[in-house]
């Protein structure tokens, strides 16, 4: 056996970032930007009032209450081509330009116009400057924006609309195909036959794909045959950048997945010192990543998140591509025997009186596909007896 570290570097040595691509701003959610943005505009583009109320010259407010004469509205859109001269003042509405001649806004609260609206008597004086968003005050024009590698979220993309952007560079989503191996399984809602079980890996390995921010490609659920195998192997990884399989990697007589790949390709076949999840295949076949993840529903899912995932988010750019643990206190026991493994426990996660708390989310076995549904956490148990009651454990939040 070999640690998770280890089995999780030679993954990564693999998996190497697409080349960038040029994509409409609309598209880029999620995605890692590949080039430097530099604004080409300040924001905000003119100085604008931050309030509704009335443009003013400052220095008529010293002697505040003051009345003054209304000379226009400036409403958000409209151009500033009213001028405020002394002892004027502009009605004016959040967004709108600041006037020619006034230095400040004074917010409509602490104003009482008259009732035909020609004039307005002010209740407090002012700074210049008062209420008044300056142009560029958010980014100023050649500023370096955004650097090569940031991950773009909704904020970034509204900056890169602020600017003008349409289009940006970025790393684009792998297309990832997944497929199921098992001469057992039974697609969709067809009656089982006596031995049989339903395809639950291939839905759940694509929705992690998807999860992961990677585009799912079904590859199909393919019988336990070398040839056949091979052949779908073969065609997965001209037409997708990354292939991901599940079953037909342990010690059976049958498991003609790790014999394909590695006849196929570059491959590793490596027993990780993981409980679920312990065999793992990885490689390169046509230059393409491969991994052979193991058919139970649970270990296949454990080893998405601690292998194929990382590499995944390798590929899309991410610099982190391990999700951070956090610490929990178990509220209760999580026993478990020592035998060489690091184990990862599907727990449920609650946030009380200032710490997360976990305790078993149920069946622990690999089959048990139900509890891990239901978990927020994978609990990170070193070789050991587990954990009291009270101790703490690393927790690995899941999607
Ligand atoms: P294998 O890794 O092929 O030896 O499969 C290990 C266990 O996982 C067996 O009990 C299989 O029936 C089960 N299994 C394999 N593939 C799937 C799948 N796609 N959906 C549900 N169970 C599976
Ligand atoms: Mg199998």
């Amino acid at each position: 056996m070999i640690p998770l570290e280890e089995a999780r570097a030679r993954v990564l040595a693999g998996c190497r970032r697409l080349p960038p691509v040029t994509v409409p701003v609309a598209e880029a959610l999620g995605l890692v930007l590949a080039e430097t943005i530099v604004a080409g505009e300040a924001i905000p583009p003119f100085p604008n009032t931050a309030m509704d109320g009335f443009a003013v010259r400052s220095a008529d407010t010293a002697d505040a209450p003051r009345r003054l004469d209304i000379v226009g509205t400036l409403a958000a859109g409209a151009a500033p081509d009213i001028e405020v001269g002394a002892g004027q003042a502009v009605r004016i509405m959040t967004g709108a330009p600041m006037p020619p001649g006034a230095d400040a806004v004074i917010m409509v609260e602490l104003t009482r116009a008259s009732d035909d609206g020609s004039t307005v008597e002010v209740q407090a004086t002012v700074p210049a400057g008062n209420h008044v968003r300056a142009a560029g005050e958010d980014v100023t024009p050649g500023q370096l924006v955004f650097e090569t590698g940031v991950e773009l979220g909704p904020g970034h993309l509204g900056v890169l609309c602020s600017l003008g952007a349409t289009d940006v560079t970025v790393v684009p989503r792998p297309r990832v195909g997944v497929m199921s191996t098992g001469d057992e399984l039974v697609e969709g809602a067809a009656p089982l036959r006596p031995g049989q079980i339903r395809d639950s890996n291939r839905r759940t390995l694509l929705s992690l794909v998807e999860r992961a921010g990677a585009t799912p490609v079904d590859i199909g659920l393919i019988r336990d045959d070398e040839d056949t195998i091979r052949s779908a192997i073969d065609t997965a990884v001209e037409t997708c950048d990354a292939l991901i399989t599940s079953g037909g990697v342990s010690m059976g007589d049958f498991d003609y997945v790790k014999k394909v790949l590695s006849a196929t390709g570059d491959m590793a076949w490596m027993q990780v010192a993981i409980r679920p999840a312990k065999p793992l295949a990885f490689g390169l076949v046509a230059d393409t990543p491969v991994f052979g993840l193991p058919g139970n529903p649970v270990s296949s899912m454990v080893s998405f998140e601690l292998f194929a995932r990382p590499g995944l988010r390798q590929m899309m750019g991410h610099a982190d591509v391990v999700r951070p643990p956090v610490v929990g206190i178990a509220d209760a026991d999580l026993i478990r025997r020592p035998d060489g493994k690091t184990h990862f426990a599907r727990v449920v996660v609650t946030y009380r009186d200032g710490a997360f708390h976990f305790s078993s989310a149920g069946g622990q076995g690999s089959h048990q596909l139900f509890a891990m549904a239901t978990a927020d956490a994978l609990a990170v148990l070193p070789d050991g007896d587990g954990v009291k009651t009270g101790e703490t454990a690393e927790l690995v939040l899941v999607d």
